[in-house]
């Protein structure tokens, strides 16, 4: 076996036959930590790389388990028949495996050297230089950019969004196949001006795909479980026509390959 087979990392969840993290049926691996803590997160549990206790469904749990690349591609080829027929594959997902870098990159090549595919859900917040050591093994780069304003950024994911803008300019010119998603947030991101400058950068980056995934809040009910309080707590979701303005606003910037959900 090789060496980098054993390198070990944290992750707090495996989920299968995934059909909204990039193409065809995927297995998603959720690395812990995240440098971001963006109000609407719908895994609180994903930001903090220790390993965690949280109560869900009435019951305790631990969240985090150390594991090696090894185990991890052992669950992984399990469901290798629905990657071939579907055109799918594996994604990383978290929290940000950018902050894993040697456990992440390895498990990546683990699965391209049996040919399975690859993507990761980001949000591009590392150097460079740490990026580039993933886009050897990626087939699919899915990163969001929540806002082009920073002080808007920093006061609703807690960061600057200075690093993330230029490594999607330096992603996109790299040849990656990349995709643009906007998690569109009411009182963050929903007015079609905030949209619009959105899709203007994503248009000027020369990418296919620009995604608008609409607010849920389908991980509300983890932050009691975690004894934190939901900062977004009585901020209603999108109305359809609402969603419908926003995507014909970027629609009109962007074109083609512009799309709700995704
Ligand atoms: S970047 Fe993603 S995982 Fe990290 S806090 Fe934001 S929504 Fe959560």
């Amino acid at each position: 076996m090789q060496e980098y087979m054993n390198t070990k990392g944290r992750i707090f969840d495996i989920q299968k036959y995934s059909i909204h993290d990039g193409p065809g049926i995927r297995t998603i691996i959720f690395l812990k930590g995240c440098a971001f803590r963006c109000k609407w997160c719908c895994n609180p549990e994903s930001q903090e790389y220790k390993i965690e206790r949280m109560t869900f469904g009435g019951k305790e749990k631990v969240v985090g388990r150390d594991v090696t690349v090894a185990e991890v591609m052992k669950e992984i080829v399990k469901d290798m028949p629905y990657y071939k027929r579907s055109g799918g594959g594996i994604t990383l997902s978290g929290g940000e495996s950018l902050l894993q870098p040697e456990f992440a990159v390895a498990l990546l090549r683990a699965a391209k050297e049996i040919g399975i595919t690859t993507a990761i859900e980001t949000t591009g917040f590392a150097p460079y230089e740490t990026v580039e050591k993933y886009l050897e093994y990626l087939d699919y780069v899915l990163m969001d950019i929540k806002h082009i304003n920073d002080a808007k950024h920093k006061q609703f994911c807690n960061q600057s969004n200075q690093l993330v803008l230029e490594n999607a300019k330096k992603i996109a010119k790299s040849g990656a196949n990349l995709t643009i998603r906007v998690p569109v947030i009411p009182t963050f991101n929903d007015t079609k001006e905030e949209i619009a400058q959105i899709a203007d950068f994503a248009k000027k980056l020369g990418v296919k795909h620009l995604h608008l995934l609409p607010y849920h809040r389908m991980g509300e009910d983890k932050y009691a479980g975690l004894n934190r309080t939901y900062e977004l707590k009585g901020i209603s979701t999108l109305s359809n026509e609402h969603i419908n303005e926003l995507y014909e606003t970027a629609y009109r910037i962007f074109g083609e390959g512009c799309q709700i959900g995704g």
